[in-house]
């Protein structure tokens, strides 16, 4: 017997089988229970989500010699020739296809006879958006004035582009993409009924794939069939798609989220060994903080996720240690991730830093997490505790009051910084390996009042500007602040052959000039500021930005 594919062989025949468009398929039941059957429905949706064999299952509902019957009985002539494809008064017209303004035209000459045996001569026009416009004029007469035995089911993918004289003519259904827990169940159920031995995660990995088109995910399934026999499992699924574990991605969610810098870059370059399609992994981190989101604000309920069990106690296991603030400010750093990745070459060095600022965005406070620490401060400062010093000497202090304080010596603090500079770099790169790998090829010059400048080997200069902003410097800052004890801004500045001393004995530095950066004072002054510099204390936090 010659194979069938899944998607022909699996295809509803009842309003009741069709997956996850109840809301479609019920009013349609009802419309022909109550006698209630427009003239015309335009079925809306994208690819594989039921269009089609919900119009087929209409005119069977129509044209059944039991009916017309929301049940149609699958068993009379007028059923079987609809399943079969072969009835007269059911006609299928493909918009896309080059005839259609033949077959459009031809509708139009014989709408007016009677249909050959059911009550009804039913049209059904598949991507009707892409009907030429002579086809569609033709269309339209008949639409204006149908005769009353004629039915018009059209299916699009592109309302937007389906003419409003048409539109108005139609009644609309939407259909939604799938659920990822219903694509899961209808494939389980086939497999049963086939003998195929597929594991949770495999049908779970088909239907991710799937990004909600039932069909797409049966001829995956078949594909896989195909490659592997009667028994599959996650594995198998991932290397025909090049998709990425479930596992894999839990643990990348995790590492985010904890802000795990080097098991990040360690989960990214073991993907793209393996050849997995990053920008895909971008988008299936985009979902996986997106559900995140969903199970913090709909709790445990979480029931408008649908998803397998397993994963969604894989949410609900991280909510408690997280807050919607942080999450909504990953998704925007996915998004923009997501983004820049699109035209780039290297897309894996892209993902890494943008995974990397995403892990930020997970490390800094909240505004509510702040209110509610200050709350508890104030609490504690009322109860005798003096965690900060006087509002009047932290006026004087911002206020630039502190004019008698003693002016640091600087040549010692830059000896200190010289001796201690491969510290201070471990130091960054322990929050942040990827700055290590550039402040290695960099040297402190100078200690300039309140400003470090620092050196780097001009050969390294577009390294260090496509790397350098003012998160990576308020890092080294905060290092320079633990050996010095003392904020200082940090800029830039290509080392002259002189100071060759300060970087390794192999490097060579060429005689070219480059710009140096400005300094970020802006958050060196508020580290400074006694107020802030105890709250930040206190949190062991950091300035993510300063707002007015
Ligand atoms: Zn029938």
């Amino acid at each position: 017997m010659a194979y069938e594919v899944l998607a022909r062989k699996w295809r509803p025949q009842q309003f009741a089988d069709v997956v996850g468009q109840d809301h479609v398929t019920r009013t349609l039941a009802n419309a022909i229970e109550t006698d209630r059957v427009a003239h015309a429905y335009i079925f809306v949706g994208s690819r594989g989500t039921g269009k089609t064999t919900s119009a087929r299952i209409l005119a069977k509902a129509l044209n059944c010699m039991e009916g017309p019957t929301p049940n149609p009985c699958d068993k009379c002539d007028a059923c079987r020739e609809i399943m079969a494809g072969n009835s007269l008064d059911v006609i299928e017209i493909d918009g896309a296809s080059n005839n259609g303004v033949d077959q459009v035209r031809d509708l139009r000459d014989n709408a007016r006879y009677a249909p050959a045996r059911g009550p009804y001569k039913i049209y059904i026009i598949d991507e009707v958006h892409m009907l030429s416009t002579a086809a569609f004029n033709a269309l339209l007469k008949t639409l204006e004035e149908p005769p009353p035995h004629i039915k018009f089911i059209f299916a699009t993918t592109d309302v937007h582009k389906v003419l409003p004289t048409i539109l108005s003519r139609c009644q609309r259904f939407d259909l939604r993409r799938i659920s990822v827990q219903d694509i899961v169940d209808r494939l389980r159920r086939g497999c049963a009924e086939e003998g195929i031995t597929i594991s949770e995660d495999a049908l779970l990995a088909i239907a991710r794939g799937a990004e909600g088109g039932l069909r797409d995910a049966e001829s995956a399934l078949d594909q896989l069939i195909s490659f592997r026999g009667k028994e599959i499992d996650e594995d198998d699924v991932l290397a025909v798609f090049g998709l990425v574990s479930r596992s894999v991605l839990e643990n990348m969610t995790t590492a985010i989220l904890k802000s795990d810098v080097p098991q990040i870059i360690h989960i990214v370059s073991a993907m793209d060994q393996a050849g997995k399609d990053l920008q895909r992994v971008v988008m299936e981190l985009l979902e996986s903080f997106r559900n995140l989101l969903v199970v913090l604000y709909a709790g445990q309920g979480a029931a408008s996720l649908e998803l397998p069990e397993a994963q969604l106690q894989f949410y609900q296991a991280q909510a408690p240690s997280t807050e919607a603030g942080r999450v909504l400010r990953i998704i925007d750093a996915l998004i923009e991730t997501d983004s820049r990745m699109r035209y780039a070459l290297s897309k894996k060095t892209l993902l890494e830093t943008g995974l990397i600022r995403c892990s930020r965005a997970a490390e800094t406070a909240t505004i509510n997490e702040l209110l509610k620490q200050v709350a508890e401060l104030k609490k504690n400062f009322k109860s005798g505790a003096t965690l900060a010093p006087t509002a009047s000497a932290a006026a004087a202090s911002l206020y630039g009051g502190d004019a008698e304080k003693k002016k640091p010596d600087e040549p010692a603090e830059l000896n200190l910084l010289f001796m201690k500079w491969h510290a201070i770099i471990d130091l960054v790169g322990r929050a942040d390996p990827l700055s290590r790998r550039y402040y290695l090829d960099t040297a402190p010059l100078r200690v300039d009042h309140d400003h470090l400048v620092v050196g780097f080997d001009p050969e390294f200069k577009a390294d260090l500007e496509r790397f350098d902003d003012d998160r990576s410097r308020l890092a080294l800052a905060r290092a320079v602040n633990r050996v010095l004890g003392r904020m200082l801004a940090v800029s830039f500045e290509p080392l002259k052959p002189d100071d060759r001393r300060a970087l390794p004995a192999d490097h060579k530095v060429k005689k070219e000039e480059g710009k140096p950066v400005e300094p970020t004072n802006e958050l060196v002054k508020w580290y400074s500021n006694p107020v802030v510099k105890t709250v930040v204390e206190a949190f062991n936090g950091e300035i993510d930005d300063v707002r007015e």
